[in-house]
């Protein structure tokens, strides 16, 4: 894994990292009953993960932490993409995006796009998850070169940098 420091790129973001609390809250070690169901995305908590199971009868109910992460607007990855290729390839990067994430999130359902924005000539994808900024960086790399640079600090939120 490469680790590379990126200067104050994220500044803004890890000024809103809860400095106060130990680890990631949004990691539940706590055991939830099996079944429990988020009532606002409908992934259910069965067999220790969240998926898409469709049970026939569920008494709990409790956020699941992608929609806890939305709701705090609190991502758990960050990915930037930047430079004239992008600027030109634009919308079909972004189609891109849209597509690894659907795929992404029928196995994964707390691996989702919180945001797209734009922030001076950039784009910034925010994510519920850790893995899915990588594989976004990943598929960059594959079908467009371009720089990648992925690194994870200490609240293992994942920051994906790619420039092309
Ligand atoms: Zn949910």
């Amino acid at each position: 894994m490469k680790r590379k420091k990126k200067g104050n790129l994220f500044k803004q973001d890890r000024a809103r990292i809860f400095k106060d609390k130990r680890g990631d809250p949004y990691q539940q070690k706590q055991k939830l009953p099996d079944p429990t169901l988020c009532p606002n995305c409908g992934a259910v908590f069965t067999k220790g993960r969240w998926s898409w199971e469709s049970i026939e009868f569920v008494e709990n109910e409790k956020l699941c932490p992608a929609c806890q992460r939305i709701e705090d607007g609190y991502p758990a990855g960050f990915v930037e993409v930047e430079g004239d290729f992008y600027q030109t390839h634009r919308e079909e990067i972004l189609h891109l995006f849209r597509n690894l994430e659907e795929q992404e999130t029928q196995e994964h359902p707390m691996e989702r796009i919180m945001r797209i924005t734009e922030e001076d000539g950039k784009t910034v994808i925010t994510t519920t998850g850790m893995h899915l900024p990588r594989m976004i960086g990943d598929a960059l790399k594959n079908s467009y070169q371009g720089d990648l640079e992925i690194s994870y600090d200490a609240e293992s939120i994942a920051r994906v940098h790619w420039v092309r």
